[in-house]
């Protein structure tokens, strides 16, 4: 009886910790660990972006300098950071997260906060919303879930609605450039009230072309956000992209 209301009185993921504490199992394979979040393997197969990165969009780069792609075009946003370059061991690490394993959301957002914080500090974050069904498919959101971690960690809130998603963007990969943009300019709507005049911190899980992060940021800075910035768990290094048009 006694146990029963000390159980009573804890949220049920406190609960849960009880009887899983999370720091016992390497959240990519599952390994017995004693301390961190991943095994030493998994630790080491990660390619983080220690090097060079361009100073705009935040991409691995050869040398510490603007890389072509912003050169060309600037981004909406005023700068973009990733703590990993989305090669190696960061495709296996970032796929588990998105198919079954939210909790990595825990060493992603700790990372991704420390890179934010050679950001100007943000009045909110804002995350790339899903629509409904990609949502119901997934059954969460995973850069909400990276968002709210961040939110503990740094105290900035997390503006939940501040963007929606009112278009399936999931035939995106067979589009060119231009189509991408022209589709998703129409994908995403703002909440003026909630954006207008803030400084914002947009937050995925990885930048691929930045067409996403672009119109995110676009329709924000049509809400009246007065300036946007992002941060991405991965991103495809600059001289990988070149495939992509
Ligand atoms: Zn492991
Ligand atoms: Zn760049």
């Amino acid at each position: 009886m006694k146990l029963l209301s000390f159980f009573g009185r804890l949220p049920v993921r406190e609960i849960k910790q009880q009887f899983y504490p999370p720091r016992f199992c390497c959240m990519m394979c599952g390994y017995e660990i004693f301390e961190g979040d991943l095994c030493a393997d998994c630790l080491k197969s990660i390619v983080f972006n220690a090097g060079a990165t361009c100073p705009v969009c935040g991409r691995k780069t050869a040398a510490e300098e603007i890389c072509i792609e912003c050169k060309a075009r600037l981004p909406s946003y005023k700068r973009g950071v990733s703590p990993l370059s989305y090669e190696g061991g960061t495709l296996a690490l970032i796929g588990a997260f998105k198919n079954g394993k939210p909790y990595i959301a825990y060493f992603l957002a700790r990372e991704m906060a420390k890179k934010a914080a050679l950001l100007p500090p943000a009045d909110g974050l804002v995350y790339v919303p899903m629509t409904r069904k990609s949502l119901r498919r997934r059954g969460y959101n995973q850069a909400r879930l990276i968002a709210r971690e961040m939110s503990r960690l740094t105290g900035v809130p997390v503006l939940d609605g501040a963007v929606r998603k009112t278009g399936e963007t999931s035939v995106q990969k067979q589009l060119s450039r231009a189509e991408r943009e022209n589709n998703l300019k129409t994908c995403f709507k703002a909440d003026r009230a909630a954006v207008k005049g803030k400084v914002l911190l947009v937050v995925d899980d990885v930048c691929t072309t930045g067409a996403t992060l672009n119109a995110v940021t676009e329709c924000l800075k049509a809400a009246g956000a007065a300036a946007v910035y992002c941060v991405t768990a991965a991103s495809v290094p600059h001289y990988k992209n070149k495939n992509i048009k």
